[in-house]
This record gives structure tokens, C-alpha cells and sequence, in this order.
């Protein structure tokens, strides 16, 4: 079973809700960016997050880009998801360690303080642009915040991802829970009472519980209807020609220094850590194109 999104709906409409598994893609993240195991965690939350936050835009050119800026140890992150399940993402510092807090990986002391910015570039003149404070940096906390603050939807986010002895990714995943403005007083009671007594992501992942069955408990007793499924992955479309773009932008001068050294030189896509290379006489061809 690879990994995939589930969009449904229950209590007639009242609440809209996300679920993901998306162990391989973080897994795959982990591989590409040699992420420790808090770095995978961080971005394995955030991964996730954007996964289905991108799932809830309507165009498939729609897209969505979280950016975290902090003064932890991690530095930051950045994930950038589309409306059809594709999401990719990286971290500034892929190495850092840090003591376990609680018997759990600290992604909030990875993070520390900042700044979430969640933009959503549908096409229109200006992207939608929404900035707000970390909470606790452990990522569903913040989106949760977010989504409050941001876009006045109260929301519930559960966020998690699991690693083996081994440091590879065991399970991960997580669910998004929103009520809308007509929400009942009853429904809703019902809602956080099913939020107060369910386990958390990573013991249902662990448990072997799937997307599906996560809306479930989560929705006991409130007339879940799952709309549709989508498959889920890590995808880059980063190319030599895209990367081509972005030497032609850095100018003449820095690539001038670049062909004096004489010798080839290999960019790294930060997305997803390809290394792309191009000769002295590449660069040279570069350079004319340049201003
Ligand atoms: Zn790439």
C-alpha cells in the first residue's frame, strides 16, 4: 500500500476532513536530504501537512508553499505541495541533533522560535499570503494556529512520523479536521470530545490504522462520507534547464569567477538534492545569456 490522501465529509457537511499516509514520501525525503531523525520529523510533519493542504485547492496548476523561518537548530523549512498530491521540501540544517525531550524526538526545540508563511499561488495577480508565529514548533500546533488565525477556520491537526531503531522512517501521517461556520453546538461537543480520547497519529500509524479508519475514529458517531482518495509522493520538477535559469540569474560576474576556476562545477536542487553539472564551456554558454 503506498501512500495516499483521503478527503471526506461528515455530520451532513458541518466538517470537512484530510487523512494521509505518507510513509514512503518521508522516508523517500529522509533518503534524498540524509535528514537525522528530528530533522526527518520536522519535515515529515511538514510534508504531511502540505500534502493535504494541497489537496484542498481546486486547480491542478495550484500551488502551495510552507515556509518556516526559525532560530533553532534547523534553521527552517520549506515544503511546496501541489493540488494532486505531489509535495516536496527540505530543511537548512538536514543534520541536526538534538536530546530527546520527553522520550520523543524534539521537533519543537529543532525549531524554537519563528515564523510560519503559508502562500497559495492559484493563478490571480497577487498569491495569498499568510504569515503567523510558531506555537510550539511541533509543527501541528502551528498549522492548527494557522488555520485559526489565518484563514478563521478552527481546525484540528494531528501530525506524525514514526522512525525505526534504524532511523528510517517506520510511519508516518497525519489528519486535518475542519468545522464549518454553521457548525451545531451538539456536532461540534461530539467532535472534541472524539479529539480528547483519541491516540495519537503515530500510535493509529503504528497500530496499523489506516487514513480511512484515523477519519473514523476521529468522526465516531458523526456520519463519516469519504469523498475521494488521491495517491500521495515526493516529486521534484526540477531539470538541468530550470537549473540553467537560476545560475543565469546569480550574473555575469559569479559565473566569470566560476569559468576562471577552470573547472566543473555541480548545483544541487534544494527540493530534492539532485546534483546537476556543467562544464567550463557550459558555463560559458551560460554567461552570454546572462546580464
Ligand atoms: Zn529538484
Amino acid at each position: 500500500m503506498g501512500d495516499y490522501i483521503v478527503r471526506a465529509a461528515a455530520a451532513n457537511t458541518q466538517i470537512r476532513a484530510f487523512a494521509a499516509v505518507t510513509t514512503d514520501l518521508v522516508e523517500e525525503a529522509r533518503q534524498r536530504h540524509g535528514t537525522s531523525p528530528v530533522a526527518t520529523a520536522a519535515l515529515g510533519r511538514l510534508l504531511t501537512g502540505g500534502a493535504m493542504m494541497g489537496s484542498m485547492m481546486k486547480n491542478a496548476t495550484d500551488m502551495l508553499t510552507i515556509q518556516i523561518k526559525c532560530s533553532g537548530p534547523i534553521g527552517g523549512l520549506t515544503v511546496t505541495a501541489d493540488s494532486q498530491g505531489n509535495v516536496k521540501g527540505y530543511v537548512h540544517d538536514p543534520e541536526v541533533i538534538l536530546p530527546p525531550k520527553n522520550g520523543k524526538l524534539d521537533v519543537g526545540g529543532a525549531l524554537g522560535q519563528g515564523v510560519m508563511t503559508v502562500i497559495k499561488d492559484m493563478g490571480l495577480k497577487e498569491p495569498y499570503s499568510g504569515q503567523t508565529i510558531l506555537q510550539t514548533g511541533e509543527i501541528a500546533e502551528d498549522l492548527t494556529y494557522y488555520f485559526a488565525t489565518s484563514e478563521q477556520v478552527p481546525s484540528s491537526v494531528g501530525l506524525g512520523v514514526l522512525m525505526e531503531k534504524n532511523n528510517t522512517v517506520r510511519c508516518a501521517g497525519g489528519f486535518i479536521v475542519q468545522v464549518m461556520p454553521f457548525i451545531e453546538d451538539e456536532v461540534l461537543n461530539k467532535l472534541e470530545e472524539n479529539i480528547r480520547n483519541i491516540q495519537s497519529v503515530t500510535s493509529m500509524l503504528d497500530n496499523g490504522h489506516t487514513p480511512e479508519e484515523m477519519l473514523s475514529q476521529v468522526l465516531e458517531g458523526l456520519d463519516l462520507e469519504i469523498t475521494d482518495t488521491m495517491p500521495a509522493r515526493f516529486y521534484c520538477n526540477c531539470s538541468k534547464e530550470r537549473i540553467e535559469k537560476a545560475i543565469i540569474s546569480i550574473g555575469k560576474k559569479d559565473i566569470q569567477s566560476m569559468i576562471d576556476d577552470g573547472e566543473d562545477i555541480e548545483v544541487k536542487c534544494h527540493f530534492c538534492n539532485t546534483a546537476y553539472n556543467y562544464t567550463v564551456e557550459e558555463l560559458k554558454e551560460l554567461l552570454k545569456k546572462s546580464r
